[in-house]
């Protein structure tokens, strides 16, 4: 991993870049952004044969951000993406590594979003264009995209676009680029045709592949588990409850999700702490010595952090985000199986990385076997019997004195024991609830399933669904539970809320309805439509909710921010990209509101929710 130990700073990014990555918690390049950084700040061409998950995006994101010239409005970095959905997650992940950047703008341009918008967009000279072939191939005809100050072009996963049937239109736009841009091409795979652009268009290309390093993982039980990346800790709490666990550590990407992932392990009731690269070795040490002294269960880690940690005691890993390559994910399970021990490794996988578990299952000559995320069922009844052994060993004390305290409560609540029995269970399981949310499995939208990357930090996983099509339908909205949440209650009568928390503070559905199901004691069944905009987050909850509840509820701090729960009344919301301003009207019945789902394809440029007036 030699190439991979230099720093971003060693790499020469600008400030204001070595700033975002900072604030964005990641620690240190990964292999493929180690070997690209160089050869595309020197400007020189690139093939790169990378995966989803390996980092690539700022491979190219961030050496060709550093080039870029701030007191030229025109675009200097073009990137073709195959899908609506990679453009515009490639379009934050440049947002969010230029977020320093003064005056700095990316659109992301494709097919089914409204060309008067784009064309609007398109004249405030962003700097920085992604955009679906087709589409960048119409503006660059009708002259509304002009490429005299391209600096560099980007084709990324050329093999997906390939199978599209962009080839064409991505030969059309090679035609027209400036002749001295650079280029670079990032393919999973590399096919005739591909090979066959590369080879006419690339001059003297630098050829980065991040060679699979060889071994062989002994006395470790390996197994997958797939899973979205908003379903990730609500599996993650059922494997812990269900795997008999000792120590265990988790291996996560970025110090961000570090710190986020132990803060939510501990409000459950996780004895864990975070490892991290940006801690103090005392603090670090200390981490690791009350693991090993058993004081902690659960380390949450980053790469850097865990590297050479020997803890006998750890009887699994998780690596709740996958790893940029295999050498990595040898490293990481080979925390575990220490001491001639047999350990267990359990990797999450979102759909897009599948690719990447094979490629590390080849590399590593093991089969990772399919572990499915335990059902809720499965789960109660462990919290349950747990409970039970707790309370035999309790059966054995003195209970006299507590037996007449049951007496005196009920006769004071005018209830029998029963009930008294059934409400003290429910407050001692307010942690390790015994009824679990579900797990749905259902095609998400991509803004919500970003990773760690943007500014605003939140978890992207597997991408959506490709269309087929530039010009495809609109997308979702992100939203939630709602039709499936309330199919068998039609009558629930709703009213939209509005809370404080959106996608910037790192904010997943999987959160709201956590914290309100627990927080105001609503069965999620009854949690409606959810939207996540940038700053805010609308939420459906049945009408009538008592005034308390409400404000016990404005109090509620989610991604570390009171939810300030309001009634949405006629608050218009914008979003920076995908959801239009949309009214929400509470006077409907939740099945007939608008969706509010079209793409306005701005700027990435978050924006408050505005007034409506
Ligand atoms: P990609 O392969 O570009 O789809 O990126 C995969 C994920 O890795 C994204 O969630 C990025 O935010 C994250 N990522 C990229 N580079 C780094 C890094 N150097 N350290 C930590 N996370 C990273």
């Amino acid at each position: 991993m030699s190439s991979n130990e230099r720093t971003f700073r060693e790499l020469g990014l600008s400030e204001y870049l070595l700033r975002s990555l900072d604030e964005l918690g990641y620690e240190k390049p990964t292999p493929i952004q180690s070997a690209s950084i160089d050869p595309l700040m020197a400007g020189k061409d690139i093939i790169g044969q990378a995966q989803t998950g390996t980092g690539k995006t700022g491979a190219f994101a961030l050496p060709l951000l550093n080039k870029i010239d701030m007191k030229i409005n025109a675009p200097q970095i073009l990137v073709l993406a195959p899908t609506r959905e990679l453009a515009v997650q490639v379009a934050e992940a440049f947002g969010s590594y230029a977020k320093h950047m003064k005056g700095f703008h990316v659109l992301p341009i494709y097919g089914g979003q409204s060309m008067q918008q784009q064309l609007n967009a398109l004249k405030r000279g962003p700097q920085v264009i992604v955009g679906t072939p087709g589409r960048v191939m119409d503006h660059m005809r009708r002259g509304t995209l002009k490429l005299d100050s391209l600096k560099a072009l980007v084709l990324d996963e050329a093999d997906e676009m390939l199978k599209m049937g962009f080839i064409d239109d991505i030969e059309w736009v090679l035609e027209h680029k400036p002749a001295n841009s650079q280029l670079a091409l990032f393919s999973a795979t590399m096919p005739e045709q591909i090979k066959r652009v590369a080879n006419k268009h690339l001059s003297n290309p630098v050829n980065i592949s991040i060679a699979a390093s060889h071994t062989t993982v002994e006395s470790i039980d390996q197994r997958f588990v797939q899973v979205s990346q908003h379903n990730k800790l609500e599996a993650l709490v059922r494997v812990l409850e269900v795997e008999n666990t000792e120590g265990i550590i988790i291996f996560v990407r970025t110090r961000n999700s570090c710190v986020e992932l132990a803060e939510k392990l501990e409000a459950r009731g996780y004895a864990s702490s975070p490892l991290h690269g940006d801690m103090n070795q005392q603090a670090r040490e200390r981490a690791v010595d009350q693991l090993k002294r058993g004081k902690l269960d659960i380390l949450i880690a980053t790469d850097v952090a865990a590297r050479g940690l020997d803890v006998e005691r750890i009887g699994h890993v998780v690596n709740y985000d996958i790893p940029y390559d295999s050498e990595a994910y040898v490293h990481r399970i080979g925390r575990t199986g220490r001491a001639g021990r047999t350990g267990m490794a359990i990797l999450f996988v979102t759909n897009r990385e599948m690719r990447m578990l094979r490629t590390i299952e080849r590399a590593t000559n093991s089969r990772i076997s399919p572990m499915k995320i335990p059902s809720p069922e499965t789960v109660a009844e462990r919290r349950l019997s747990r409970l039970g052994e707790q309370i035999q060993e309790t059966l054995n004390g003195d209970l006299e004195f507590m037996k007449n305290a049951v007496a005196e409560l009920c006769q004071q609540l005018e209830v029998d024991t029963d009930l008294l029995a059934a409400a003290l269970l429910q407050q001692v399981q307010q942690e390790r609830p015994l009824q679990l949310p579900t797990i749905t499995e259902r095609q998400r939208d991509s803004r919500d399933e970003r990773s760690e990357r943007g500014d605003r930090n939140s978890d992207r996983g597997d991408r959506p669904r490709r269309e087929r099509s530039d010009r495809g339908s609109r997308p979702a909205p992100t939203s939630f539970g709602s039709a499936d949440a309330l199919k068998d209650n039609p009558d629930v009568k709703m009213n939209r809320y509005v809370i404080d928390v959106g996608r910037e503070n790192g904010v997943g559905v999987g959160n709201i309805v956590g914290a309100i199901a627990n927080e105001a004691n609503i069965d999620s069944r009854f949690i409606g439509q959810i939207q996540l905009f940038d700053q805010v987050t609308t939420v459906d909850l049945p009408d009538g909710m008592p005034k308390d509840i409400l404000s016990h509820l404005k109090k509620v701090r989610v991604c570390g921010r009171p939810l300030n729960i309001r009634e949405a009344g006629d608050e218009v919301f914008v979003d920076s990209g995908r959801g239009a301003p949309r009214k929400p009207r509470s006077d409907r019945p939740r099945g007939d509101r608008p969706r509010g789902d079209r793409p306005a394809g701005a700027e990435r440029r978050p924006r408050k929710p505005r007034d409506n007036g």
